[in-house]
């Protein structure tokens, strides 16, 4: 049985003793929970690969204190690098730096360069200080499945898998940091999230944006798998396909089938306006891009436990936030 603990001296100590006897903790962030352990034990690092049934070629991210020596583990931080740490840090930035190769080789899964983060969440930030050791962490969910914004979530996947949760609340963020290659000239976001390519470009003036095609070998090899993925059957309609997205949920309900239609709030007022009569299943999103990010997980996990079906119909803005919550979204109900 998996313990849930509010986060104290008492629970503190027993999040120490398992990841000092080579243990994984699930921990709270301002993104997600992760699952960390000892980013220098191999033997821990695997562990947590073996719980979520990760790939074993998709990197994990090494979480540190505010005041950690970075020089510690990484050989280069470029300038550009160094002032996006000053205005995003701590915060749902991660950054991509060569390697110096002292934490396990499992933590970049054999890559030279190694992804760091300093969280925000005080929770977060008690928890890898009384670590002691720089935490490797992915998401606390079981590989493929959503991310967990909660620790209900947590549970939900991992219970008697891992021995304690570290409740901090619902993550306010809601999606996962950006993840930032900062090797080369000017930095490249991997995976997009609350920290903008237009806030980055502002810092530096330049930002790339790494799209990965299907085959070709993945820049961060996250990129290339089934992701946060509800338990039923999913569909994903354009913002101008409305229609055809009613058409479908009709469908399903003559059928027999438990359908819900989830989308924006602009998109909810829509549908009531022009389909006013009928009653309409109905999860919202939510209004804003932060919103919507905020509510992503927690909504994709509702419907999977009330629907057989869920169409999805895209918010039509695809800047700044939505970036992220639409990558997230595609790859969910693809
Ligand atoms: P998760 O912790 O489950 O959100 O996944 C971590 C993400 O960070 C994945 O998309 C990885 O591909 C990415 N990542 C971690 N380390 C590296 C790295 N060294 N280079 C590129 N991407 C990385
Ligand atoms: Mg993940």
């Amino acid at each position: 049985m998996t313990r849930i603990l509010p986060i104290d001296g008492d629970s503190l100590e027993m999040a120490k003793s398992i990841i000092d006897g080579g243990g994984a903790v699930a921990f709270p962030t301002e993104t997600v929970y992760g699952l960390g352990a000892n980013a220098f034990s191999t033997s821990a690092v695997d562990n947590i690969f073996r719980i979520k049934g990760r790939p074993n070629d998709n990197p994990l991210i090494v979480h540190v204190t505010e005041d950690f020596d970075l020089f510690k583990l990484v050989d280069y931080v470029p300038e550009y690098a160094k002032v996006l740490a000053k205005k995003f840090l701590p915060g749902p930035l991660t950054m991509v730096y060569p390697s110096k190769g002292k934490v396990s080789p499992s933590v970049s899964c054999g890559l030279d360069t190694l992804a760091v983060r300093i969280p925000s969440h005080i929770g977060a930030q008690k928890f890898l200080k009384a670590m002691g050791v720089p935490i490797a962490a992915p998401s606390a969910n079981i590989s493929k499945h959503v991310s967990p914004t909660s620790a209900e979530h947590v549970f939900y996947d991992l219970n008697g898998k891992i021995d304690l949760i570290l409740d901090g609340g619902c993550c306010q963020g809601g999606i996962e940091s950006t993840v930032l290659d900062c090797t080369g000239e000017y930095p490249v976001i991997l995976r997009s999230g609350l920290v903008t390519r237009e806030m980055i470009e502002e810092v530096t003036g330049r930002c790339g944006v790494y799209a990965y095609k299907e085959g070709a070998p993945a820049r961060s090899p996250g990129m290339k798998y089934k992701h946060y993925s509800p338990k039923c059957k999913t569909s994903l309609f354009a913002p101008d396909k409305i229609k055809e997205a009613v058409k479908e949920y009709d469908g399903a309900i003559a059928e027999g089938i438990k359908a819900l239609i989830m989308c924006d709030g602009k998109t909810a007022q829509s549908l009531r306006r022009d389909f006013g009569g009928r009653e309409l299943k109905l999860i919202i999103l939510g209004n804003t891009p932060e919103e919507m990010a905020a509510n992503l997980y927690a909504k994709l996990r509702e419907a999977e436990l009330t629907a057989d079906y869920l169409i999805t119909i895209a918010p039509d803005n695809r800047d700044g936030v939505m970036a992220g919550v639409m990558n997230r979204l595609s790859k969910a109900c693809r």
